[in-house]
Order: structure tokens, then sequence, then C-alpha cells
């Protein structure tokens, strides 16, 4: 596995390659998630590239950005014992410049859940994925349904910009009790992770609800906030697959999606019906 720092000299390396690339962007602090998406790329592609990189301009302030955690030398190893040819491991001195063009998300599906939360967070989740995009060129680029708002807005902007790019979506990755992986959980104590299963608990609620024929989305919802009553739930949301608010639940077109805070931890959580 080679390793790049240098955007323009991983670009020139890719280029002179031949084959299908496949391209995993990830955040490090890698888990079976992650891993999941890099075995995905490795059965699909000739070449597969990961970057990791904490993008700055996707936390607001106070978030936490200079807490995330930073596990480089594991995640070299995950990334070689994957079969991963090429690691992008950028500072953020090479991907910004002071003051440079960037990318808006659309106003109707990004100001809305994750974007009213966190008010700019998809402008620069965009801007970083469109840089990685152009760096790598990738033939297909691979995201988690675990953030689907992102995933939807990605799509969209490869749709927007007639990017050559695939957009390939892979399945959460769960733990057995159900817990969606995410590089924040080593945040959670024992008791907080405890609690943190009730967000995944109200997910599968909802679905029993309305495998039972409950397509009113006013009591599945009091259901799961009752389930949650413990933690400090931020949204609980039926939308369709565009994101479009919804009052019954449309099998086929639903994605329903929760944000919650266990403690200092903000988590999120969805499932698409
Ligand atoms: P991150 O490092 O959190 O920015 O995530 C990098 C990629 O991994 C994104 O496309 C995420 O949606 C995806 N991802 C994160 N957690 C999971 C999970 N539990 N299952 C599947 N994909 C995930």
């Amino acid at each position: 596995m080679k390793v790049f720092h240098d955007p323009i000299a991983l670009q020139r390396e890719l280029q002179g390659l031949d084959g299908s690339i496949g391209f995993v962007p990830t955040m490090g602090a890698l888990h079976l998630g992650h891993r999941t998406l890099m075995e995905e790329a490795c059965q699909h592609n000739d070449v597969v590239v990961v970057s990791i990189f904490v993008n700055p301009t996707q936390f607001l302030e106070g978030e936490d950005l200079e807490s995330y955690p930073r596990k480089e030398e594991a995640d070299r190893r995950i990334c070689e014992l994957s079969g991963v040819d090429y690691l992008f491991y950028p500072s953020a001195d090479v991907m910004y410049t002071h003051d440079e063009v960037h990318v808006c998300a659309p106003d109707v599906r990004a100001y809305v859940l994750e974007g009213l939360s966190r008010p700019g967070h998809f402008d620069g989740v965009l801007t970083v994925v469109l840089k990685l995009f152009h760096i790598v060129m990738p033939t297909r680029a691979y995201f988690g349904k675990k953030d689907a708002q992102q995933l939807a807005l990605i799509e969209q902007m490869v749709r927007n910009f007639f990017l050559h790019v695939k957009i390939v979506a892979v399945d959460t990755v769960r733990e057995s009790d159900g817990l969606a992986l995410s590089s924040r959980n080593v945040y959670l104590s024992s008791a907080e992770r405890e609690e943190a299963l009730k967000i995944s608990y109200a997910l599968k609620r909802a679905t029993k609800l309305i495998a039972q024929g409950e397509l009113d989305t006013t009591p599945i919802t009091q259901e799961m906030q009752q389930i949650m009553a413990t933690l400090d739930v931020e949204y609980i949301a039926f939308v369709t697959r565009k994101f479009e608010h919804i009052e019954r639940v449309e099998i086929g077109n639903t994605v329903i999606l929760i944000a919650a805070r266990v403690g200092a931890t903000r988590l999120i959580d969805n499932l698409q019906l």
C-alpha cells in the first residue's frame, strides 16, 4: 500500500493507472462500517483508494473537531489488511487555502434535519468530497447509508455537476445488539452505550408498527419518543428518499431518521423502508 500526503502527487500517480478506481472517503478511526465499504470497493475495482481526512470545514464552532478520534497507525494497518492500494492522508493546509471557491448545499434538502441542526455542515462535506473526487477521479465512490442525508446530497451533487463517478450506497453496519457503528461511539461510557441502544430499538419498533399496518407517522413518532425518553432527542423524522417530509409512511419510499444526544455525544441513525 502506498501512502500519499500530497494531492497533486496522488492525482498524477492515479492518472497513470489503467483500470477502475474504487474510492472510500473517510475521517479515520476506522471500524467495521468503513471496512465494509473498503471490501465492497476491493471486490469491484482494480485499484482502491481510501482517504482519511478530518475535514475542518464540516465541523461547526464548538463541535468535536479537536477531540475527534485520530488513530493514524491503526488506520494504516486496517487499510493495508483490507487490501487498499493507496491511502491518502492529507493535512488541512494542503486541502484548503485561506479564501477559496466552495460548494453550497442546496436549500431544499440541505437545510432540514442535519442541515438545520448543523448549519454549513453539508457545504463543508460537499466541498471536500468534490475536491477529493477531482484528486482521485474514481470510477466508483462508496458511501454509507448511515449518513443518509449526506449520501442523498452527494448523489445530487454528482448529478448537478455532471460528475463522472458512480456512487455506491452501502448498508449500515451494526453491532450484534443493533448499535450502528460510528467513530463517535468511542466517546460513550458503558452506561451511555446502553442508553444509545434505544436509538436502534426505536427504529426497530417503528418498523414493527409499520409492518402491523400503522402508516400514520404521529403515533409511531410518539412510541419512538417514549422509547428514547431518557435521551436528548434532536429529531425524529419521516421523509421520502428525496428528503421531503411525510405524514404517512410510503412503503418503498420512506426513511426514518433520528438524531439524539447521549450524554455529550451526538449520534445519528436511520432506517430505510
Ligand atoms: P466517516 O469516517 O464517519 O466520515 O464515514 C466515512 C464513510 O463511512 C461514510 O460514507 C459513512 O456513511 C460510512 N459509515 C460510517 N459508519 C458506517 C456504518 N456503521 N455502516 C456503513 N457505513 C458507515
